[in-house]
């Protein structure tokens, strides 16, 4: 090509180039790899964290050196992605400020590492990955088990001097507070989800044993971010086990270069570009609930949720909304067709409200995402 252009006259060329139909400027300029990362140290400054029984050893340090070992991680493998610490140093961030910087550098993940601790006992110990949200199981839901952690984790609001009206009126230590959580719609939950489970598979054998698996849970943090976003707790102070780990620097860089490992495995996925939605979850719970149709069908996955949604709720915008059932998640989806060309139409109506939704293969009670 180079070499026939060469023989045309220049304004023979200029019109050629005029002539040729350019490609659709948005397909030519967006780059849809994952190219920025926020790492989040919880707590810093005058907010230690929890702290060891003997004192000797904070949460805010713990999560700094693990936090720091894992952006070292990242830019050595991708030295094209950008990795932002919401702190680098012994300084109080706020919880808001953290996910504003994630918000503003436009990230494509936010990784908040933090340390657990169990009150006046020291059996608990091992690993948890949270995404935002409570779980669609009974008696499993956001006021059980994780309830005390957030309520504690939230609560270094407290510590910040406007947070009556930053955090208009939430109060992270009461339980009324917390009920506008189970109202939220989160179309980077899937994502999030998938980010947790990679973590905590590649934790696993780690220098922490224990797996307290993935959760869903109303992290402050998590919810002011609009990226895919997990937090970690990566063992327990109170534990002694646990504790001699976060105390060595091979347990450190153990913990860091597992979550390394999950980082590695989900932009590898993230960056093929088409990504397979559900198989995972399927694999580590239960067979699929879905009413399976033969056939491939496509749409425009809106939302995916642990909630069971009314079929005229005012969030699919007056558009009937095609119910995928999973596991752990109801995936919604709209605009679905078994024409594919049908069904792209819709997605760049549906994209107008929905800017998140993505484009997807319903197949076998399963969905794919399209780019
Ligand atoms: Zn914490």
């Amino acid at each position: 090509m180079n070499r026939l252009l060469r023989f045309l006259p220049s304004f023979l060329l200029g019109f050629l180039l005029l002539a040729i139909p350019m490609p659709a400027r948005a397909g030519k300029d967006v780059d849809l790899r994952l190219k920025t990362v926020v790492i989040d140290p919880g707590h810093g400054g005058r907010d230690a964290g929890c702290v060891s029984r003997d004192r000797k050893t904070y949460e805010k340090n713990l999560t700094l050196a693990i936090s720091k070992k894992l952006a070292e991680g990242i830019r050595e493998k991708y030295p094209d992605v950008q990795v932002i610490l919401t702190r680098s140093d012994d300084t109080f961030v706020e919880l808001e400020g953290r996910a504003k910087i994630a918000n503003n550098a436009k990230a494509d993940l936010f990784i908040s590492v933090h340390i657990n601790a169990q009150d006046g006992g020291t059996n608990a110990n091992g690993y948890s990955i949270h995404c935002l949200g409570q779980s669609s199981r009974k008696g499993n839901d956001l006021f059980s088990k994780n309830f005390d952690l957030c309520k504690r984790e939230n609560s270094v609001i407290r510590l910040e001097k406007d947070y009556t009206t930053q955090y208009e009126g939430f109060d992270p230590t009461d339980d009324e507070s917390y009920i506008f959580f189970s109202l939220i719609q989160n179309s980077n939950l899937e994502r999030s989800l998938q980010f947790a489970e990679d973590v905590n598979s590649a934790m696993k054998g780690g220098a922490i044993k224990h797996s307290r698996g993935v959760s869903q849970d109303p992290f402050w943090v998590l919810w002011r971010t609009t990226m895919p976003a997990v937090l970690i707790e990566c063992g327990f102070i109170s534990n002694p086990t646990d504790l001699d780990a976060l105390r060595s620097e091979k347990g450190i860089g153990n913990i860091a270069g597992n979550i390394l490992k999950a980082f590695i495995a989900y932009k590898t996925r993230y960056d093929m570009g088409v990504q397979e939605e559900s198989v995972k979850e399927e694999i580590e719970g239960k067979e699929s609930q879905a009413e399976v149709k033969s056939g491939i069908m496509y749409g425009t996955q809106v939302l995916a949720t642990g909630r069971t949604m009314a079929e005229d709720d005012p969030y699919f915008s007056g558009y009937a909304p095609y119910l995928l059932k999973g596991a752990k998640l109801n995936r919604y989806f709209l605009g679905v067709s078994d024409n594919r060309e049908e069904a792209e139409k819709n997605f760049r109506e549906i994209k107008k409200i929905f800017p998140d939704c993505f484009f997807a293969e319903i197949k076998d009670g399963k969905s794919y995402r399209i780019r």
